[in-house]
């Protein structure tokens, strides 16, 4: 179905080698998608790109580290070098530091600020010259519950993600005129390497979520498979500045 059809796009994912950016990537890849895997582990990289092309897509991999700006401008610069345009920018690296905010240290802010927000930003403001060359654009941007509630152990992510909500309003407003659409996906609790440690860390976590989730299960990365080729897709084309839950149901549960 042409709605839903990605062949001939090409789709930068950050931290594309696992978790929900890996889900992403293979849904946008089973989709047509050219995939470039963007992680700093390249092993992960490597088997990301693996198990993509395994599936009958096409995938490279582009070793960043988001906490800088010449890496993300490289990754931009050095995709459109390969395949002469980038139509989809998913910003999903990510990660956290549990702590209470009066324990947190300027630096800690900073690291998890700059992992989740400014990179996006980044990589979007190196993305924006290339989408508008080629007239169109898609740009995702991975938030989460903490950009709708708090937690005591969340004050810098809840700050990022927040962020990611409001950023991509802005840019949605900005760039429509490009034809470049941004949303943000809010994931629920999805299992990963991250929420992993979070539940070694926070005693109760994975039973107090099975209970507040109407679906009552965890999430899976593959769960974002649809999600991310609706939101790259013509499907979309109408849809910007939105942020849409992909949490069983947890945001709504009364
Ligand atoms: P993972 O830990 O599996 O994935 C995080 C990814 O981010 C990894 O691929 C990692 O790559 C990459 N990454 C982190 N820091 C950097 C960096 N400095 N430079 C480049 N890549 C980086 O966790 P998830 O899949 O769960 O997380 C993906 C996104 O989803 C994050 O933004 C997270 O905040 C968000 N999210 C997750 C939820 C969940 O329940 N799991 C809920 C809500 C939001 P590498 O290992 O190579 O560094």
């Amino acid at each position: 179905m042409k709605l839903f059809d990605l062949t001939g796009r090409v789709a930068v994912v950050t931290g594309g080698n696992g978790g929900i950016g890996l889900g992403m990537a293979l849904g946008m890849a089973e989709a047509g998608a050219t995939i470039v895997v963007a992680g700093r582990d390249a092993a992960k990289n490597q088997a990301a790109v693996k198990q993509i092309q395994g599936a009958g897509a096409k995938a490279s991999a582009i070793p960043v580290d988001v906490l800088e700006e010449e890496s993300c401008r490289a990754l931009i610069a050095d995709t459109v070098k390969a395949h002469g345009r980038l139509d989809i920018l998913v910003n999903n690296a990510g990660m956290s530091i549990r702590k209470q905010p009066e324990q947190y240290t300027l630096a800690e802010w900073h690291t998890v600020m700059d992992s989740n927000l400014t990179s996006a930003f980044l990589c979007s403001h190196a993305a924006y010259p290339a989408m508008k060359k080629g007239g169109a654009g898609k740009i995702i941007n991975i938030g989460s519950m903490m950009s709708i509630f708090g937690a005591p152990f969340a004050t810098a992510y809840a700050a990022s993600k927040g962020g990611m909500v409001q950023m991509s309003k802005a840019m949605a407003t900005a760039w429509a005129k490009d034809n470049i659409q941004v949303n943000a996906i809010l994931p629920g609790w999805i299992d990963t390497a991250l929420t992993r440690r979070a539940r070694e860390q926070i005693t109760g976590l994975h039973e107090s979520v099975l209970k507040r989730t109407p679906a009552a299960r965890w999430g899976v990365p593959d769960d974002f498979a649809g999600i991310a080729v609706f939101l790259a897709a013509a499907a979309s084309d109408f849809v910007t500045g939105a942020a849409i839950t992909v949490d069983g149901g947890y945001s709504v549960q009364g």
